[in-house]
């Protein structure tokens, strides 16, 4: 058995958090002969939940978990991590304005980014799942200069898994048939779900999506609407945010991200200008993963239809990190 490592979870005391540490703990992420030492954050009137996560933590008996540190302070949850999900974040209160709420946003990526930077390890990935990902992810890495950009991801797994489970569902066969399925952009309701270059394994004989749907106007359209609205129809039937789901989305990019990828997944990554997406801002890609980097898919056919939609999500992700930045700087945070 290698040393343990040390993996951060922020909001620990919150519901995506309650299945991500169980998964995190059992092996899922990091492999089943790898052992971890847990760190969790939430805010200290959080403390003594996240005491009750503790002990049902000990309870579980899990055999690869070999110490659990709960804390309200960043420069301890970020001491020495190799890994990080920064799941925590201020949910959307009525009547909040977008705006506002990435204000609150803002303020917390950045007191995360400045801990990471002073205590991390420079070899850290950090995950973001809480929202607006894509610019809290951004915002997290401006203000750890000293490690790499390619460090810091957005969480968009969870759309490629609803859009590879809707596939799969329709073709009667299991979301392990289905392949090639990518999230473009931000993860919010302009993403792009695209099943251009998406296969399906449909009586032993692997066909396009195109093919086995015979529906490419349905493809475009209500399928692309209903992706991007799953969040939205979860909380309506739950009263609550998907968390299930979300969890077993972080753990998926996680691990594909730190024990390699079998084929593309899709990863808010900061843009290097692939698809002729602007830079600075963190998009989501097709990627593949090795020796933990990731690495975007590259020379796929972008038609007019798909450059509209890329389009649409780049120029709410220049808009968001125009306004993060200018909270950045206006509050001097
Ligand atoms: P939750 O409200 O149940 O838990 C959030 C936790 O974060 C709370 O315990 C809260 O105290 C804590 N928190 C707030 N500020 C913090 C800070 N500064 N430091 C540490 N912890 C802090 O929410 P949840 O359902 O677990 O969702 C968490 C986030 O994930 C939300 O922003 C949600 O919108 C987002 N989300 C993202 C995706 C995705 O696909 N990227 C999917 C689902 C949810």
């Amino acid at each position: 058995m290698s040393e343990p490592v040390r993996v951060v979870v922020t909001g620990a005391a919150g519901q995506i958090a309650y299945s991500l540490l169980y998964m995190v703990a059992k092996g899922d992420v990091f492999g089943p002969n790898q052992p971890v030492i847990l760190h969790l954050l939430d805010i200290p009137p959080m403390m003594g939940v996240v005491q009750g996560v503790v002990m049902e933590l000990s309870d579980c008996a899990l055999p690869l978990l070999r110490g659990v540190v709960p804390t309200a302070d960043p420069d301890v949850a970020f001491k020495d991590v190799d890994a990080a999900f920064l799941v925590g974040a201020m949910p959307r209160k009525e009547g909040m304005e977008r705006k506002d709420l990435l204000a609150a946003n803002v303020g917390i990526f950045k007191v995360q980014g400045q801990a990471i930077e002073r205590n991390a390890k420079r070899t850290i990935k950090v995950l973001v799942v809480g929202n607006p990902a894509n610019t809290n992810a951004l915002v997290c890495s401006k203000y750890a200069p000293s490690i790499p950009k390619e460090n810091f991801t957005a969480m968009t797994r969870l759309d490629q898994n609803r859009a590879t489970a809707h596939i799969a569902e329709r073709l009667n066969v299991s979301c392990a048939d289905v392949s090639k399925v990518i999230i473009w952009g931000n993860h919010s309701s302009t993403q792009f779900p695209d099943v251009r270059h998406a296969s399906a394994t449909v009586n032993g004989a692997k066909v396009s999506v195109s093919e086995a749907i015979k529906d490419d106007e349905y493809l475009k359209t209500q399928f692309v609407e209903k992706i991007q609205k799953r969040g939205a129809a979860v909380i309506a039937a739950r009263k609550l945010s998907s968390a299930m789901s979300a969890a077993k989305a972080a753990s998926d990019h996680m691990k594909d991200w730190w024990q390699g990828s079998a084929n593309w997944v899709s990863m808010g990554v900061i843009s290097d200008g692939s698809y002729g997406v602007p830079a600075d801002v963190v998009f989501s890609f097709p990627v593949t993963c090795s020796d933990k980097k990731w690495t975007i898919v590259q020379g796929l056919e972008i038609d007019e239809y798909a450059r509209g939609k890329l389009d649409i999500t780049a120029k709410e992700l220049i808009e968001e990190r125009e306004e993060a930045l200018a909270v950045c700087q206006d509050s001097n945070l």
